[in-house]
Formats: structure tokens, C-alpha cells, sequence
């Protein structure tokens, strides 16, 4: 994994001078988290806390369509003068530099970044090398970048290359669920698929003594719970969630939905810890095919299942595909448009799986033969259970008529 720029976290909290004492328990969040519906056109006011007063706005070409004029005009009315840039689609190194470049010389206050997990963490890595705080309006619940003091960083052609840690987390979180609510239901499910891998990978990082979280550090009792609170949340209301967003309504489950997806997941991955579920995942970027078509939570899902089945917790795996065969995220390697036989593919997975980082969380030596077999595992596993549950949602939301 390349590390960039910003700063060392496992440096500042983990050094060598520390010798054999454990590693201490860190937990990070973000300034402050507001959700609820149409906080869109309060922005302008929650940024007099900053007293930010000009500021650059990265919005992705979706959200300045939709959204962007909104936001923007809420700004202008407490007359707040905005810059806007327009995200170009890969969270890369290159792109950070080009945004940041283009606006030393501006004197902004602020970066807001508007749009999905590339776009936000795109905005961090813009607004360190600028040295403002950045606010994070995230228009989709579909991933947990919101919250992170941290970027993953992909290659211009979308391969997950590795990451970029910040010394500041996200000044303000502001989730407006009206616009949640109005986005593909896709995009919630898929964020289930991330938040649900938070407990199973906290969970491993906290019982084993050697495990440690994305900062180097020893997770906290309180991550931990968070990852616990967010896969129940899941388990207990993602399915009426969904059901909220295929009706463009804002209730109740959709509200504890997009917290446990984007508050929940974001404090209980940076704090509690990452494991083989994202070290999968990570690895599917490297197939063309799943890169091009596939969420990041579509793919976490898949490694969430692969995971548990190398952990042998069948019994769990069975539970958390059956949700997730409800709600439409993908159980078996045919809806990642992988074929099993295609052992080219699945070494390119299992070999990438090995060098990420945080795979040593994991109580047992992963090897790539482990990594293969627990994927396979877990397609087998799928392919049962949407066998038995159907595949209507999955249907759905990838627009395939039932043959
Ligand atoms: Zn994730």
C-alpha cells in the first residue's frame, strides 16, 4: 500500500521508541455530525462556525446537477463567496494535486466537498494541502468516507493504490436524507454492504491482541460498540430503508440507515479497525470488469461474506448473505460478473488481498490460498441462499428482468 503525503498516524501513535508496550487505544471523529432532512440549506450557517467566508466547493458532475445549485445558493444568501471545481471521477493523487493546485493562490477558508466517497475524499486530500478545514455534504449514504480523517487513493484508471491519512477529521458532516432519500436505491444498499462489514472486521481487530486499527492503534470499547449498534441497525431496518428510498420517503429506518451508514460504519472502520472484508474488497478494483460496474459496498459485501468464512463462522455468513440477498447486494461471484473457473481472475483477488495492509488483523496467517478458498467458500454459500431467498432485489437494482 502507498501512503502519501499528510502524515503517519502509526508514527505519531505507534512509534518504535514505544518498545514492547501495547499500542494505545485511539478514537477519532469528526468535528461534529448533522443529519436529518433539508440541513442542506443550513451549510452557510453551521460554516459561520468557522468563520469561513470564502470557500472552494468540489462537487461531482451528479451532485451539480441535482443538489449543487442549492447548496450553492444557500451559501450566497449569508454571503458566503464560493469557488466551485468540478470533480472528475477518480479519487487519484493527480487529481487531489490538480484542485489544489488551481486553488493556492484563491485564500479560501474552506473546502466543502458535495458528492459520493471519491469526491469527499478527493476534498480532504484538497483542502490538507490547502490547510483549511474541509465539510463533508455526502449526497449518497453509499460508503463511510464521510467521517474518516483518511482518503483512499486509486490509480487515474480507478485500481485501489492505497491510502492518505490527514491530521484533522472533517470539520462538519452534514447529511441532508431528503437527498438520500431522492438517490438510486442502489447507492443505500450498496452503503449497507460497507457499514455491515464494520462489526465482523472491528470484532476481529479487537479479539485478537495483535489487531489494530487504520491508525496503528488498539481499537476502543466504544468503536467496537458502534460496529455492533451498526450491523444490528442493518439486520433491524435496512430492509424498510430500502423500501423508504424505492418511495422517495424520509422516515424513521431510512434516518437510522444513513446513520449507521455513514456515521456508524465511518467511526466504527477508522477507530475499530479493518480486515480481510476490505482486503477482498480493495483486491476486486483490480478486475476490470468489477471495477467499471460495481459500488465499493457491493464489493465489501462480498468480502464480508468471505471473511466470516474464514473465520468458520458459517452460522453468521448464512445470516448476513440472507440480508443481503434481501436487500440486492451481491452473494455469489455471478453477481460480481466473476466467473468461479476464472483462476486467473480470482489469484490477480487473492495475491492483491495478501498486500493489504490490514489483513494481519486476522487470527490465522492468511495465504492466498486461504484467501481463495474462503472466496469460493463464499460464493458456494451464496449461490444456496439465493437459491432459497431469490434474487429479486439484486434484479431490481441492476435493472435484469427475471427470466
Ligand atoms: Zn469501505
Amino acid at each position: 500500500m502507498d501512503v502519501s503525503e499528510a502524515y503517519l498516524p502509526w508514527e505519531v501513535f505507534t512509534p518504535a521508541g514505544r518498545g514492547d508496550l501495547p499500542p494505545p487505544r485511539v478514537f477519532i471523529a469528526p468535528q461534529r455530525y448533522i443529519q436529518g432532512r433539508d440541513v442542506l440549506g443550513d451549510v452557510g450557517r453551521y460554516l459561520a462556525l468557522l468563520d469561513a467566508k470564502r470557500v472552494a466547493v468540489l462537487m461531482s458532475e451528479r451532485a451539480g446537477r441535482n443538489e449543487g445549485a442549492r447548496l450553492l445558493d444557500g451559501l450566497r444568501a449569508v454571503g458566503i463567496e464560493t469557488l466551485v471545481s468540478a470533480f472528475r471521477g477518480e479519487c487519484s493523487i493527480e487529481e487531489i494535486t490538480q484542485h489544489a493546485n488551481a486553488l493556492a493562490g484563491e485564500r479560501i477558508d474552506c473546502v466543502i466537498a458535495a458528492g459520493g466517497g471519491k469526491c469527499i475524499d478527493t476534498g480532504k486530500g484538497v483542502a490538507f494541502r490547502l490547510g483549511t478545514p474541509v465539510v463533508v455534504v455526502p449526497t449518497l449514504a453509499s460508503n463511510d468516507a464521510p467521517c474518516s480523517a483518511l482518503s483512499v487513493i486509486y490509480s487515474p484508471e480507478g485500481v485501489s493504490t492505497g491510502a492518505e491519512f490527514y491530521p484533522d477529521s472533517p470539520a462538519f458532516v452534514v447529511v441532508d436524507t431528503g437527498i438520500i432519500a431522492a438517490a438510486p436505491e442502489r447507492y443505500l444498499v450498496a452503503g449497507m454492504g460497507d457499514a455491515m462489514a464494520t462489526w465482523y472486521e472491528a470484532r476481529v481487530c479487537l479479539q485478537n491482541p495483535a489487531g489494530v486499527s487504520t491508525v496503528g492503534a488498539r481499537p476502543t470499547l466504544a468503536s467496537s460498540a458502534i460496529g455492533e449498534v451498526c450491523a444490528r441497525t442493518l439486520f433491524e431496518q435496512g430492509g424498510a430503508a430500502a423500501a423508504a428510498v424505492q418511495a422517495s420517503a424520509v422516515d424513521d429506518a431510512l434516518e437510522a440507515v444513513v446513520e449507521a451508514n455513514t456515521l456508524l460504519s465511518g467511526l466504527g472502520f477508522e477507530s475499530g479497525g479493518v480486515a480481510a472484508a476490505h482486503g477482498v474488497a480493495q483486491s476486486y478494483t483490480a478486475i476490470p470488469e468489477i471495477h467499471a460496474n460495481y459500488l465499493h459496498g457491493e464489493m465489501v459485501a462480498m468480502g464480508t461474506l468471505a471473511q466470516l468464512v474464514m473465520e468458520s463462522r458459517t452460522d453468521e455468513a448464512r445470516k448476513v448473505a440472507e440480508f443481503f440477498a434481501m436487500v440486492g447486494l451481491p452473494v455469489h461471484l455471478g453477481q460480481l460478473s466473476l466467473d468461479p473457473g476464472d483462476t486467473a481472475a480470482l489469484d490477480t483477488v487473492s495475491e492483491a488481498a495478501l498486500a493489504f495492509p490490514f489483513i494481519t488483523n486476522m487470527p490465522m496467517p492468511v495465504t492466498a490460498e486461504l484467501v481463495r478458498s474462503s472466496i469460493i467458500g463464499a460464493h458456494r454459500l451464496g449461490l444456496d441462499v439465493a437459491g432459497k431467498t431469490g434474487d429479486t432485489a439484486y434484479r431490481r437494482l441492476h435493472s435484469i428482468a427475471a427470466s
